[in-house]
């Protein structure tokens, strides 16, 4: 058995060794880094791959949720929701754009907002929300919809997580994360389901004004060069970027059945363990399992089965180990609502390794090595 790692880009790389390295070397050749025909190609066949009328590259996700913020025009004190069970970046880019985060509870069960709570969390400052598709799959955006209608607020979906995940609405509909609110973010971060060799990111919006204004906004508030209408950001995607992206596109589908298929295993070996709950998958979304993430009974039973697994060869981690309402840097943002949830569930969760090349030996190792802690 290969030493199993909690994600493994190399063994990845090497199916597409060739492919890759070709448009890579394409690139070099051409001169192009900046705005090559790569990054067109690319956007467009994203575009079409998940549903979307436009995809604007840039740098990065983290980027992305900023440039999207920025093009929904806030104002400094305009209050923008999210939960503050997610990675930094969803709540860094609200308070560095002098709004307010108003952090939200999740649910146990699918690690996404709870949108019960969204009620208790509204004011007459509240302008957005940005739900995040943690780990794979889409929080409730049905109801995050009717709620950001109701009260006229702009719907940013954190999709760095979940590239592709299907939504499915009541009426039998469906439709792509990142493609149902008025922006979708992701990231392409290398370990995501759709991975550059860098940073690299992109922005979703079916709205032809706002795909306007946000395109203006990565590139230095310019639609014509040296015409600065707005105060904007340098956010690109890199032309070598997009051409690795570009191939990697094509093995999406397969990449995230490889991931489903190592969580179905997960699942049929570990569901019958009582001290831990497997993921839950909603019926309006599927799952395309960034991450395999467990909730253990006590935080003790997590920190125990963490450090057993490590010293048995399994890499395993803690996404997120703290909330963000409880981070140092966030403290000057007071929390008028209940997140006992949140802060209950980073003690207690524990990932598994997840990525698309684990073999079966490995899979029967790691779940043979959690029944043995039990
Ligand atoms: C990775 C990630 C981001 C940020 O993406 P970067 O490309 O690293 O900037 C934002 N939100 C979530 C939920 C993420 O997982």
């Amino acid at each position: 058995m290969n030493s199993i790692q909690l994600v493994d880009l190399s063994t990845q790389y090497k199916r597409i060794e060739n492919e890759v390295n070709d448009a890579i070397l394409q690139v070099v050749k051409s001169g192009n880094f900046i705005g090559g025909p790569e990054v067109k190609t690319f956007a467009d066949n994203l575009a079409r791959k998940v549903g979307v009328k436009h995809v604007i590259p840039c740098a990065n996700g983290t980027d992305a949720l900023q440039i999207a913020l920025m093009a929904c025009d806030l104002q400094p004190g305009d209050e923008v929701i999210t939960p503050s069970y997610t990675y930094i970046a969803t709540a860094e880019v609200i308070a560095l754009l002098n709004l307010k985060p108003v952090f939200i509870e999740v649910n146990e069960n699918n690690f996404t907002l709870d949108v019960d709570q969204l009620e208790n969390v509204i004011t007459s400052k509240t302008k957005a929300i940005i739900p995040v598709h943690l780990y794979g799959q889409c929080a409730n955006m049905e109801r995050v919809l009717e709620f950001a209608k109701k009260h006229n607020l702009f719907v940013i979906e954190d999709t760095a997580q979940a590239i592709n995940t299907t939504y499915t609405f009541s009426d039998g509909t469906t439709k792509t994360a990142g493609t149902i609110g008025t922006i979708g973010t992701t990231s392409f971060f290398p370990s995501k389901n759709l991975g550059a060799f860098g940073d690299a990111g992109a922005i979703f919006t079916n709205d032809d004004e706002l795909a306007v204004k946000i395109k203006m906004v990565a590139n230095h508030g310019q639609k014509i060069k040296y015409h600065h209408e707005l105060i904007g950001c340098n956010s690109r995607l890199d032309t070598i970027q997009a051409a690795v992206l570009d191939v990697k596109l094509k093995y999406l589908d397969e990449y995230i059945k490889s991931r489903q298929d190592a969580a179905d295993f997960y699942n049929s070996h570990l569901n019958a363990i009582s001290e831990l709950q497997t993921p839950f998958v909603e019926s309006y979304s599927n799952h395309t399992y960034h991450q395999y993430t467990m909730v253990l009974k006590t935080p003790e039973l997590r920190d125990g089965l963490m450090e057993f697994l490590k010293l048995n060869g399994v890499p395993c981690n803690i996404y997120y180990p703290i909330p963000i309402h409880k981070q140092k840097g966030f403290q000057k943002f007071e929390v008028n609502t209940d997140l006992s949830k949140t802060e209950d569930l980073c003690s207690r969760v524990l990932s598994l390794p997840m990525h698309t090349e684990l073999a079966e030996d490995q899979l029967e190792y790691i779940v043979n090595k959690v029944k043995e802690f039990f």
